[in-house]
């Protein structure tokens, strides 16, 4: 695989068509094209540009985008079909460089940025950032075994940033006692890690957090000692507690929950000086894209950009749902 930075990958694609034909090799990989309306596979027929670059759209506009036709259905298609980047009025080629940002920049890429750098409108910027979020969540990897490092931590943001019908926002005026929280399941095994926002830690929170995520029989949780844990642990094979109290971090069954605070420090690092303030609701999606790069740290940026693509299919997003 060659590697991709993002000067080559502005020599790859200098086109809109160009754009269009490498993420068909990543949708299609060995050039099996598959039709997205009804699945068939085979040997659909490419519509070949009218004059060489592009062709007419019904519309009466000039489209280098690549389109084909399904020999079974007879519904055109191309490889954004279905995908994060349907229906889009930003050109492909600007999705792809975002996207390369978002996998390979280690705290990500602020909205306001994108919109600087590619020329769009900030607030089309910050719809992409979500959209590919939400491909970022489109994971299903499966549940976590082994040892598990657990931690919760909570998250400010200025309240007087915050929105005048924010639920954080309460009615006496005291607006410091209610930040959100994220809790965070680290493989340490393999750096796997799954999240979560909620706007209160319990222990019955911990308890479906846990449940959802981990195999409860194969896993060895290692947590601070705080009681929250207590619950789920019985579930557990086992469980390991260091006593940051007592000023412990490490024992002899444990490494303690380092790992998750470090992801944690890093997230809000970043918060703070990319993102500045984020309200609740988009904190998930934050949460899970910290969580797609260091589930993939492993991987080469180009690598983790195959795989992210492999992720769009099957996730829209329109601005509705996320203003809402
Ligand atoms: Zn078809």
């Amino acid at each position: 695989m060659e590697k991709v930075t993002i000067g080559n990958l502005s020599r790859m694609i200098q086109s809109e068509a160009d754009a269009y034909e490498y993420l068909e090799t990543l949708r299609w990989p060995g050039g099996e094209v598959v039709c997205p309306h009804c699945g068939v596979v085979g040997k659909h027929y490419f519509l070949n540009p009218t004059n060489g670059i592009s062709r007419t759209t019904t519309r009466g506009s000039e489209s280098q985008r690549r389109v084909w036709k399904c020999k079974d259905c007879r519904k055109q298609f191309s490889a954004t079909t279905g995908t994060v980047f349907h229906g889009s009025r930003v050109p492909l080629q600007t999705w792809l460089f975002v996207f390369f940002e978002m996998c390979s920049n280690k705290n990500g890429i602020a909205a306001r940025e994108i919109a600087r750098k590619y020329g769009v409108a900030p607030k089309t910027a910050w719809f992409m950032t979500q959209r590919i979020r939400e491909a970022m969540a489109n994971d299903d990897s499966g549940k976590l075994s082994g040892n598990i490092v657990m931690d919760e931590t909570y998250i400010g943001g200025k309240p007087e940033n915050w929105h005048k019908n924010d639920p954080r926002r309460s009615k006496t005026g005291n607006n410091t006692a209610r930040k959100m929280a994220a809790i965070a399941l680290i493989s340490e095994e393999t750096g796997e890690i799954r999240t979560k926002a909620v706007t209160n830690v319990t222990g019955t929170v911990i308890q479906v957090m846990v449940r959802e995520n981990v195999n409860t029989g194969e896993t060895v949780l290692h947590s601070d000692s705080a009681p929250l844990y207590r619950t789920i642990a019985k579930e557990l094979k086992a469980h390991h507690v260091v006593n940051h109290h007592a000023g412990q971090y490490v024992t002899e069954l444990s490494n303690g929950t380092n790992k998750a605070e470090n992801f944690f420090s890093q997230l809000k690092r970043s918060i703070d000086g990319t993102h500045h303030c984020i309200s609740q609701i988009h904190l998930q999606r934050y949460l899970t894209e910290f969580a797609f790069r260091h589930s993939t740290h492993n991987l080469s940026d180009t690598e983790r950009m195959v795989r992210l693509m492999g992720q769009v299919q099957g996730v829209r997003l329109t601005y509705r749902p996320l203003t809402a």
